[in-house]
């Protein structure tokens, strides 16, 4: 290997003394020199300020001109290379001058031919590289720290108006007079979300390339874990025609200990790719637990508990070349996008990191047109204090799968050919609180539809799917019209295009949900169609006089409530949806569109009146959110503060500044509803 090449600066007016340094330096081990000779003090101060030489050798007696004022000066305008001091004599006082003045060593001209001289290059040389690697570290940091904040600001700034758009959205499928163009609403919607699914994406891979991912441990009840994910996928397996499995081989923990939301983050996006590439056939996730001695086994009597899966599938497969980078953020396989899947191959990179941060694997094999297989392995700790049981689907108490979906009363028959969609549309509808019958076919459901009515037992709503043997859902529901049958009757279909569904209510059926089911929307249309909309007036109000909500109080539409939220955002957009929400949530409103603003009312207030909460958005145009937090803290001790963000706020912050809850944009009904 070659010695690194380091440049000198010479800075020497006896020209037998430059040959004589010369010399000596290249007698130094380990680096060549390349050096630049000059006599000139002005010359030399030129150069040193430009900062380009590794290191410079200065001669003390310069002419008439002290080595030192060179030196003093050049440090003095930036010089940051390690100048040694040459001098003819040895002077203590000398020597602690030049080092005061900033030079890194002082040599006297006899000692260069010396280890002392070779020792002291050296020791300069290894300064300037460390030097070199602080600063470099430092600009990384900055960097980095830029990075994060530009991140962070772009996150904050792109939830805001979804907050918006995903909102008014809701709001508007809610009101029953939008009907004929809720196809274009529900487009919006599902785009909306499709581009929050996206940012969350790039978001989670920036945070964990600047080590920022946070895990948040709680107990996990691994058989309703399993449960929640066969309802949330087997749909979509189903409507493909392909048959889903989980299963475990094992006992399984009851309970184990992680981070529940991003647990659920990677097995849905690996169950949902194997659902995606496949055509035919089959998905199986197979699940066991494997335990080993710890590998200190006589000191530590605990055990080693993995919890192994593979996700295996019968689909497309990928191409042997491919499978090293499959991991790696943006790799997608470029034959299979061609097939316009939809995506930006991030998932299996979050998917790897997110493993690798909760102490797992993942590995795939995969062969094309044959199908793939993902294996994951995970440590879960300690389980000795939780019992091992069966994985079973049939003793889960139902529970909703999430959270701030209002009870709704009724019964509905679910009309569907497969067992799997008319077992999973039961479970969601039962969630809700309504009572479930079903029905296989066209036939089957109109029979059982007259004989509830002869009973004055009738449903109050019909999910009817459309591609059904013996009597198709078409052909059902125009006899059920022509019996004069009005109940509600909403079509369960993956044929959503615009025509399918104008055809469809024409036919009679009073609404099309899309095929696979989102328990949101399914929700919103059966709430829709059991009970009055409670939603009309506000849209029309505020659509019609959005200025009026600047800064106003907004009447709450029940009367009887007795909250009242100051919002502070200064979105104007994002503060009306978020009011509109809250209204019909039975909650007042003021809105603040700055921190001066909001500071005003909040120390005008008369003494009869406070706040409930305050919403507070992190951004403002006139402060920081969490700095305000402080003053109206002092201004109203009592008052919860939300504060609202387009980034994830770590507990340690809210503690600090007394915060009571932080949200994420985009803010939507069930998020507020589970805020109040
Ligand atoms: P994307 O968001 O694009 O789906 P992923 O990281 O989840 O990104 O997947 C990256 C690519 O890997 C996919 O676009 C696809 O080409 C391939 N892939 C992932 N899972 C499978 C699978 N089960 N079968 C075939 N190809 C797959």
């Amino acid at each position: 290997m070659t010695n690194p090449v380091k440049n000198v600066l010479l800075v020497e007016d006896d020209e037998d003394d430059y040959i004589l340094t010369c010399d000596y330096l290249q007698q130094v081990s380990n680096y060549q020199f390349n050096i630049q000779w000059t006599d000139s003090p002005a010359e030399a101060l030129a150069l040193l300020k430009k900062n380009k030489h590794d290191i410079c050798l200065l001669d003390y007696q310069l002419g008439s001109i002290n080595g030192l004022t060179v030196l003093e000066q050049a440090i003095r305008e930036g010089c940051s290379i390690p100048i040694i001091m040459l001098t003819g004599q040895s002077d203590n006082q000398l020597d602690n001058d030049a080092l005061d003045a900033g030079a890194v060593d002082y040599v006297i001209k006899s000692e260069l031919n010396t280890t002392r001289f070779h020792r002291a290059i050296r020791y300069a040389l290894s300064r300037k590289e460390i030097e070199n690697e602080r600063l470099e570290r430092i600009k990384a940091e900055t960097r980095s720290r830029s990075k994060d904040k530009f991140v962070a600001h772009l996150s904050h700034e792109l939830r805001t108006p979804l907050t918006s758009i995903l909102g008014y959205t809701e709001l508007l499928l809610f009101n029953k007079d939008n009907s004929h163009i809720h196809s274009e609403l529900n487009t919006i919607l599902s785009n909306g979300k499709h581009l929050l699914g996206l940012l969350n994406n790039v978001l989670d891979l920036s945070k964990i390339a600047a080590n920022k991912l946070e895990l948040n441990y709680a107990t996990v009840e691994l058989n309703s874990f399993f449960v929640d994910l066969y309802a949330l996928l087997s749909v979509t397996a189903a409507d493909k025609g392909i048959t889903f499995n989980i299963s475990a081989t094992t006992h399984l923990p009851f309970q184990i200990n992680a981070d529940v939301l991003r647990l659920r983050q990677v097995f849905i996006n690996l169950i949902h790719n194997a659902i995606k590439f496949t055509d035919k056939g089959e998905v199986n996730v197979e699940l066991w637990l494997e335990s080993t001695p710890a590998e200190n086994s006589s000191a530590d009597p605990s055990e080693k508990n993995t919890l192994h899966c593979t996700i295996t599938d019968t689909g497309i497969g990928i191409p042997k070349h491919l499978l090293k980078t499959i991991f790696r953020p943006f790799e997608q396989v470029e034959d299979i996008v061609s097939r316009n899947e939809e995506g930006a191959g991030l998932g299996l990179a979050i998917c790897c990191e997110l493993l690798k941060q909760m102490g797992g694997t993942i590995s795939v094999e995969s062969e094309e047109n044959i199908g793939s297989k993902f294996i994951i392995s995970l440590d879960i700790g300690d389980i000795s204090n939780t019992t091992l049981t069966p994985l079973t689907f049939n003793q889960v108490k139902l529970q909703p799968i999430e959270q701030g979906l209002t009870h709704i009363k009724g019964s509905v028959l679910i009309v569907d050919d497969i067992k799997d969609i008319r077992n999973l549309i039961g479970f969601i509808c039962s969630s809700f609180g309504l009572e479930t019958s079903f029905a296989t076919n066209g036939e089957q459901a109109i029979n059982k539809i007259v004989e509830a009515e002869k009973q004055q037992l009738s449903y109050d709503a019909i999910l009817m799917d459309i591609h059904m043997p013996v009597l198709d859902g078409r052909r059902a529901i125009s006899q059920l019209r022509k019996m004069d049958i009005n109940t509600p009757i909403i079509a369960v279909t993956a044929a959503t295009m615009k025509g399918v569904k104008k055809e469809l209510k024409d036919l009679g059926f009073n609404d099309v949900v899309a095929k696979p089911v989102d328990k949101q929307e399914l929700h919103r249309t059966l709430t829709q169609h059991l009970i009055k909309s409670p939603f009309k007036e506000v849209i029309t109000s505020s659509t019609v006089h959005p200025a009026k909500q600047k800064s106003e109080p907004i009447q709450s539409q029940n009367s009887s409530s007795t909250q009242h939220f100051l919002i502070i955002e200064d979105d104007q957009d994002a503060a009306q949806i978020t009011a509109l929400l809250l209204n019909n949530l039975g909650i007042t409103t003021t809105l603040a569109h700055s921190a001066s603003e909001a500071l005003s009312l909040l120390s005008n207030l008369q003494p009869t009146s406070h706040y409930d909460r305050i919403l507070l958005d992190i951004n403002l145009p006139d402060a920081n959110g969490l700095e305000l937090s402080k003053a109206i803290r002092e201004l109203t001790p009592n008052s919860k503060i939300t504060i609202i963000s387009g980034n994830d706020i770590d507990q340690n912050t809210l503690k600090t500044f007394s915060i009571d809850q932080a949200l994420l944009k985009p803010i939507n009904l069930s998020m507020l509803k589970s805020m109040i």
